[in-house]
């Protein structure tokens, strides 16, 4: 070493000229940016690296302005509740960044006049389910249900089949969310078995609704019995029916899975569902009926503390406007293309991996004991945790002893940033590992 390599460490002022520092300034704290640059300076002048190397270290050492990581899903839990639900797509993503400042979300720029709050959202989901006479929408999906027992049911009876009293996750469950709006419940019937009588008979004077669950999460299967929307809309008070996951027409693939179309022309006075689960959106709470319940529920003192914000009202409207979302090209992967994907990928990482069937699910509380046939990669399970710590962070499924990564909602444009992180874990063939 021929100089003093701390003469040779640049000034701040220098290494802040950077553009990428200072690009980074004007969307950073100024000062986490400085912070960045005076630990690259003391690493030069320790030694640690080359005087030259102080702007790129400072770069990669600048704080992300969120915490939240983007992940690969390697799951083949299309709805994962844990890593955000449904990816939105680019559409609903360029949406949000032009809802991001001020806009027009209450306001006609033609009159100069406040005007409905997310109308563009409201008529976009109307459209799509034309036997809706009216819509909202809240914040999630246990929201609605909340605003509909609410509205429709304070202080009064709502009539729910035991074998519909789901808990939702996380220790959430539906019976306390309608008991906490008010409500309380007249439960029916059996865990297996509800009959039309057993409904008929609980009717009374404190009768205010019949509540329908969509046992989103589990199936019962065997001895079983139960009573359909349109048989429960005969009885005469108002039929809630919670579908869960957003389905607004019936899909091929989803024989058994309620959808908002079909409970509406069964005779449902308001449906309830989430948005980010199989419509594919944001998370939002859809709530869709007859004009005078829907209007019942929108002027609820509650709707005010439900509403919600403009950037899912914009993301709403152009996932429901736009094109095939992320959420639906992963159900429908054709399953002889995931495996030459799972090909290409062994073939690039080597000897540790090979391609084995793999069974995807709907997840994130749809479609219950339905199974998605397609493929995945198989490593030893070891590799998991390099592989949920790397960049960028890949999550699998560990089962019997293996990791494996299943490409069903891993974007094809990606599977090349998959097989690098696979690589970085440490997969290689065995001359490469040494
Ligand atoms: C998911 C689900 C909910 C809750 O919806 P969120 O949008 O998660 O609040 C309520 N009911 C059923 C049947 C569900 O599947």
């Amino acid at each position: 070493m021929n100089a003093d390599p701390r003469r040779r460490v640049p000034r701040t002022d220098a290494v802040l000229a950077d553009p990428r520092l200072r690009d980074a300034a004007t969307r950073l704290d100024p000062a986490a940016v400085k912070d960045a640059v005076r630990a690259a300076q003391q690493q030069a002048r320790d030694g640690a690296i080359a005087p030259e190397a102080v702007a790129d270290h400072a770069v990669a050492a600048l704080p992300r302005p969120s915490s939240t990581r983007a992940v690969i899903n390697a799951t083949g839990v299309v709805l994962h509740t844990n890593l955000g639900r449904a990816p939105l797509s680019p559409a609903a993503v360029e949406a949000m960044i032009t809802a991001s400042g001020s806009t027009d979300v209450e306001f006609d720029l033609t009159t100069g006049q406040r005007a409905r709050r997310g109308r563009g959202a409201l008529a976009a989901l109307a459209a799509a389910v034309p036997a809706a006479e009216e819509v909202a929408v809240v914040n999630n999906g246990a929201a609605a249900l909340l605003l509909a027992t609410t509205t429709l049911a304070a202080g009064r009876e709502v009539i729910i089949s035991r074998g519909e009293l789901v808990e939702i996750g996380d220790g959430f469950r539906l019976p306390d969310l309608i008991t906490s709006a008010g409500a309380r419940l007249r439960e029916v019937g059996t865990t297996n078995r509800t009959t039309f009588a057993d409904y008929a008979d609980a009717i009374g004077p404190e009768t205010a609704a019949m509540l329908k669950i969509h046992p989103s999460n589990f199936v019962i299967t065997g001895f079983t019995a139960g009573v359909g929307v349109a048989d429960l809309a005969r009885l005469g008070p108002p039929v809630i029916t919670d579908i869960g996951s957003g389905l607004l027409a019936p899909d091929p693939l989803l024989p058994d899975e309620p959808d908002a179309d079909t409970a509406l022309r069964a005779g449902a006075a308001v449906i309830t569902a989430s948005g980010d689960k199989l419509l594919g959106g944001p998370q939002a709470g859809l709530l869709l009926g007859r004009a005078e319940v829907v209007d019942r529920l929108r002027r609820h003192p509650m709707a005010r503390a439900l509403r919600v914000d403009k950037l899912t009202l914009a993301a709403l409207e152009a996932t429901l406007r736009g094109p095939l979302t992320p959420t639906w090209a992963a159900l429908r992967a054709d399953a002889a293309l995931l495996r030459t994907r799972a090909e290409a990928v062994v073939a690039a990482v080597g000897a540790d991996a090979v391609v084995v069937p793999s069974d995807g699910v709907v997840g994130g509380g749809g479609a219950p004991g339905l199974t998605l046939p397609g493929w995945a990669v198989a490593l030893p399970e070891d590799h998991a945790v390099a592989l949920r710590t790397g960049e960028p962070p890949v999550v699998g499924r560990v089962e019997r002893g293996r990791c494996l990564l299943d490409l069903r909602c891993v974007p094809p444009e990606r599977d090349a940033e998959l097989i690098a992180a696979v690589r970085a874990a440490g997969v290689a063939t065995g001359t490469d590992r040494d």
